[in-house]
């Protein structure tokens, strides 16, 4: 199974571009979509959770025609999206079991179907409780199990780890990488540790086009020996920007750590670093 994106492209009414020429190869696996906020993320994921339409392109997922056979792909897809809106008083089981008749699942084994996802996902303890009262891993683990009913064979989580603390983090990553092995996953994030921990595949998207399709390994080896380093004070920020291709400032002990690309050692104080992905997302996003 894979998931082949042509040519798609959407204009808003407002004029905003938000799909520009996209196409891309998606296999089975963990598949990060990065880009800043406004890059077109959310868009590509609603047109292929079939919730908006695009202008020009087309969709396969396997044989089916994602643009036009939509009710194919509401099928086969499992879709956690950005906000779920309302959180509902009612319990957790009680809520899946309410999906899962929405999605068809038969009654004689709702019940079996419901338990084993509660467990997947590690809320069984907690599925008498109502999910307005889970925390916000919870909330997301819970997000996760309603996109896994019905076996889904294409997911989409939109920027699932926002809001989450880290150990909550590590374990809605662990979640997702067990289900990531023989479906595909698409995880549309501005965080790159997220693509960084689970995605064997990833694009860089900004302003609605494609900067970078392929391996994170693949992205870093382009990389390689172009990134330089040095710590500066905040005063001669400006100054650097000016003189070189700036294209990350991090804190490290309230001293700026600036990392500029560069073909060649710039010299000046610049010592060679190892690229991480967050450089190739900014120097994509800069040399666009
Ligand atoms: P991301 O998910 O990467 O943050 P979006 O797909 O939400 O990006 O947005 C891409 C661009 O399209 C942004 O400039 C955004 O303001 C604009 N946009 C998104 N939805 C709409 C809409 N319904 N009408 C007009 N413009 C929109």
């Amino acid at each position: 199974m894979q998931l082949t994106i042509r040519n798609l492209s959407k204009t808003y009414s407002n004029g905003v571009k938000a799909l520009q020429d996209v196409s891309l190869d998606i296999p089975t696996g963990m598949y990060g979509l990065l880009g800043p906020n406004g890059a077109g993320k959310s868009t590509l994921m609603r047109t292929l959770a079939t919730l908006q339409e695009a202008d020009s392109g087309s969709v396969t997922l396997g044989d089916i025609d994602v643009l036009r056979d939509k009710d194919a792909v509401r099928r086969a897809l499992g879709y956690l999206p950005q906000e779920f809106g309302i959180y509902p008083r009612i319990s957790a089981v009680d809520m899946l079991d309410h999906l899962a008749t929405l999605k068809g699942i038969p009654g004689s084994q709702r019940k079996e179907v419901v338990s084993a996802l509660l467990k997947r996902v590690n809320l069984w303890d907690h599925r008498k409780k109502a999910v307005s009262s889970y925390s916000g891993g919870m909330r997301q683990r819970f997000g996760i199990a309603q996109a896994l009913i019905g076996d889904p064979k294409l997911i989409i989580v939109d920027e699932p780890t926002a809001g989450l603390d880290p150990g909550e983090r590590n374990r809605f990553y662990n979640l997702l990488s067990e289900i990531g092995e023989n479906v595909i996953v698409i995880l549309s994030t501005h965080i790159v540790e997220d693509v960084k921990e689970l995605c064997s595949n990833m694009a860089i998207i900004n302003g609605g086009r494609v900067l970078f399709a392929g391996a994170p390994d693949a992205a870093l080896q382009e990389m390689e020996g172009k990134i330089w380093e040095k710590a500066i004070q905040k005063s001669e920020i400006d100054e650097y920007q000016q003189q070189y291709k700036v294209i990350s400032s991090k804190l490290v002990a309230g001293k700026p750590i600036i990392h500029v690309l560069s073909d060649e050692a710039p010299g000046n104080g610049f010592k060679a670093t190892e690229a991480g992905l967050e450089d190739v997302f900014f120097a994509k996003i800069i040399a666009a």
